[in-house]
């Protein structure tokens, strides 16, 4: 049981969280902070926290546990805000996608590595955005990285573990460089393809037409494009050394793709296809 949790920025995910933590009885008290008074207002009404603050650095005091769900772009600000107020043995653990730039900002703001801060990111969202699309279930039967590092306390880890476990997850540890590794392949790649394709065919003419006969695949490939701009800018920008390997490779496999249409090798679209389908087809969730 979290006596104190005091969330920083209060949307989707963080949202998402106190919800769930409120239903599971794991918290006594939850203080939400954010720059937009209405939103915050918003999670008061729909019972998400129980106290508003606007300001961070009263927003930290006497909390036991402090979770940073801003976009990644925005942690840095908000460290150098609450860093000389946050209590000794007050946990600090985060939501952001991508770890290294969290772990590289914590250590800018305070110098050296807090051994009660535990880097965390919980694999589960949509791409909506804002406390009213926030819900208890989003985190049910999902995983949680955490990445903790070799200053980490264990019993601060022990709490933030538990936390996400309450919150309906699964927990798993990773190191902070194979986290941004695997992320940038299984998830901010394919939001960067969702993005392109997008913005590719809507500046086509006839893109009105494009949408109209839009069908289930173009729907279910591109979903992801709608999620919050800014949040993908700061990501692919956080973790930019492992998405642009992770992308050259999709760009080398993909003019493979079209030199195999233009010369017409039915072969090699047939090895291509037939070895994605495969793969696709073991992969189950
Ligand atoms: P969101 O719904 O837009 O919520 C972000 C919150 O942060 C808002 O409540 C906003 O409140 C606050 N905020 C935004 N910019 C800020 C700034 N510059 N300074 C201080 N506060 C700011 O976004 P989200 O989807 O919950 O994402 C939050 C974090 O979770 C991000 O780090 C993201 O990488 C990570 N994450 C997202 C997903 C996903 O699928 N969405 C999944 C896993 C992890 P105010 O405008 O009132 O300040």
């Amino acid at each position: 049981m979290i006596q104190q949790l005091c969330i920083i920025g209060v949307g989707l995910i963080g949202g998402s969280l106190a919800r769930a933590l409120k239903a599971a009885g794991a918290v006594s008290q939850v203080i939400g902070c954010g720059r937009d008074p209405v939103q915050l207002q918003q999670a008061l009404e729909l019972g998400v926290i129980d106290r508003a603050e606007l300001d961070p650095v009263v927003a930290v005091q006497a909390a036991d546990v402090v979770v940073l769900a801003v976009p990644v772009g925005a942690m840095g600000g908000v460290l150098r805000i609450i860093a000389p107020h946050l209590a000794a043995d007050t946990i600090l653990t985060d939501v952001g996608s991508t770890k290294a730039s969290v772990v590289e900002a914590v250590q800018r703001v305070f110098g050296y590595l807090p051994p009660r801060f535990v880097p965390a990111h919980p694999i589960a969202g949509t791409e909506r955005s804002g406390v009213a699309a926030s819900f208890a279930e989003l985190y049910q039967k999902r995983r949680v990285i955490l990445t903790p590092l070799a200053e980490t306390e264990v019993d601060a880890v022990d709490v933030v573990r538990e936390m996400w476990q309450a919150a309906g997850a699964e927990v798993v540890e990773m190191e902070v460089q194979h986290h941004d590794e695997v992320l940038a392949a299984t998830s901010h790649l394919p939001h960067m393809l969702a993005f392109t394709l997008v913005d590719t065919l809507a500046r086509m003419e006839e893109h009105t037409e494009i949408f109209r006969f839009a069908a289930g695949g173009f729907r279910d490939f591109t979903r992801i494009a709608s999620s919050d701009p800014r949040m993908w800018h700061d990501i692919c920008l956080a973790n930019r050394e492992a998405l642009l390997k992770v992308l050259d490779c999709y760009v080398t496999d993909l003019a493979i793709v079209r030199e195999a249409i233009a010369s017409g090798d039915s072969a090699k679209l047939m090895q291509i296809f037939t070895h994605a389908k495969k793969a696709r087809d073991e992969f189950k969730q």
